[in-house]
């Protein structure tokens, strides 16, 4: 007789395997934070009596955590299931009373196994004998010791002396272990796709391991790109962002681009930050009420907001997932002559310099944009527009047909290189992009 782990027994065949203690409980664990890979980290935060509660993000990711968990412990059945040549005895301690979980619900592996058996009910109910096909399952409940509340499954006198073969196709079904990679569909958002044109590395960093930015170093990150040396703002940009936005919604119903913006803070920002917004954005609000941009925009047909979009850029092959584009549109317009036009607001800090090359950054993205609302709406693209709202200029793209299909043809490329890597080693360093990066702390740049 041999005794060793499930682990250790890899591999390995025996005539006679004997699985006990199958009544043990997983292991729940209480955990400060949970990370999994590819969701990143989810902590427990303190509220204002600093009791720790679980952050919607925790529980999300504690929730992926636990299912992944699961599938691990599956596969170690399913090792120890698959070991015997001849015959299995599966040993448990139950209470007579107690009932099988339902299988989602699971406390352990004897759960699993009542289920897999469709044995329902208290162990006092269960039948002698169960059959799946081939295989069979003879069930001896001891007696109850007196004062413990107990039965014990164990292996029955009138064990078949011919060999159990195979498992028969439904417990195969239901043991086979989680295949390791994740098969779900992998979602690229168009931004991430230009954070690795930039530096394959921190898209890694930011995308793979999700590690977190904190938003003072992503504000610092723009500040530096306009060459700046100004005091950190009280607002944050994404702030700004939304406020403009909203001063867009509310633009074309208003005589006066002032009571819009005016409006505009009201809606997005807290009292505190109205007046220093105001400051910041009036000339931004005045130039754009008065560009050909609006002005073409209030003469389209109709138009779109926020267009939420997915757009498969790789069909699933097993065992690689799909591969989709998922992303949001600032605006897509609906031009009387039955073309598109898309426009993408952006509040980065840039100088009429370097305008041609912030572009470049973006093409990727509004290619992806372009290519979703073709697919989408049936329609040809007749321009894609970058909108810098700080300064004031409106840049374009190409999307001519020969423009786009590059444009997709790169689009799957980068899909088909990042579903089939997982590896820090395999994402390489773009030094050039250093100083601007908020992961040079955790960067070797090798
Ligand atoms: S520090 Fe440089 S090489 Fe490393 S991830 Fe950032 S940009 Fe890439």
């Amino acid at each position: 007789m041999r005794i060793m782990t499930i682990h250790k027994s890899k591999g390995l065949e025996f005539p006679v395997v004997i699985v006990p203690d199958l009544q043990r409980k997983f292991i729940s664990r209480s955990q400060l934070a949970v990370f999994v890979r590819g969701l990143g980290m989810g902590l427990k935060l303190p509220d204002r009596q600093g009791t720790l509660r679980e952050s919607a993000r925790f529980r999300r990711i504690a929730r992926a955590d636990a299912a992944l968990e699961r599938a691990e412990l599956k596969r170690v059945l399913y090792v120890a299931l698959t070991r015997a040549e001849r015959r299995i005895i599966l040993s448990a301690v139950a209470r007579t009373t107690q009932t099988a979980k339902d299988l989602r619900n699971a406390s352990g592996w004897l759960d699993w196994a009542r289920h897999l058996f469709g044995l329902t009910g208290s162990p006092r109910e269960w039948p002698a004998e169960t059959c799946l096909g081939e295989t069979c399952l003879h069930v001896c409940l001891d007696e109850e010791p007196a004062g413990a509340p107990a039965a014990a499954v164990r292996p029955g006198t009138n064990l078949p002396e011919e060999p159990a073969t195979a498992l028969p196709p439904l417990l195969q079904r239901n043991l086979a272990p989680v295949p390791a990679r994740e098969t779900r569909p992998l979602l690229l958002s168009p931004s991430a796709l230009g954070e690795f044109a930039e530096c394959p590395r921190r898209y890694f960093y930011a995308h793979v391991y999700r590690l977190p930015v904190p938003p003072e170093m992503a504000a610092a990150d723009q500040t530096r790109e306009a060459g700046e040396a100004s005091a950190p703002a009280a607002i944050a940009p994404r702030d700004l962002g939304t406020a403009f936005h909203r001063f867009m919604e509310i633009l074309p119903g208003c005589q006066d681009w002032s009571v819009a913006l005016q409006q505009a803070l009201r809606d997005s920002l807290p009292p505190h930050l109205w007046q220093e917004a105001a400051e910041l954005m009036r000339q931004w609000a005045g130039r754009y009420a008065g560009s050909s941009l609006h002005a073409e925009s209030l003469a389209a047909d109709s138009d779109l907001r926020e267009w939420s979009f997915q757009y498969r850029l790789l069909a699933a092959a097993a065992p690689l997932p799909a591969v989709w584009l998922s992303g949001q549109a600032d605006r897509v317009l609906f031009y009387p002559d039955g073309t598109l036009g898309i426009v993408d607001y952006k509040t980065d800090q840039l100088t009429l310099a370097s305008l041609q090359q912030k572009t470049a950054h973006y093409r990727l993205q509004l290619a992806g944009y372009a290519l979703a609302a073709q697919a989408v709406f049936g329609l040809p693209v007749r321009d894609a527009r970058l909108y810098f709202v700080r300064l004031g200029q409106a840049a374009t793209i190409d999307v001519a047909v020969a423009e786009l299909t590059t444009a997709e043809n790169e689009l799957r490329g980068i899909a088909g290189f990042l579903r089939n890597h997982t590896e820090e080693a395999d994402y390489a360093c773009r030094l050039s992009h250093c100083p601007l990066c908020p992961f040079q702390t955790v960067c070797l740049g090798e």
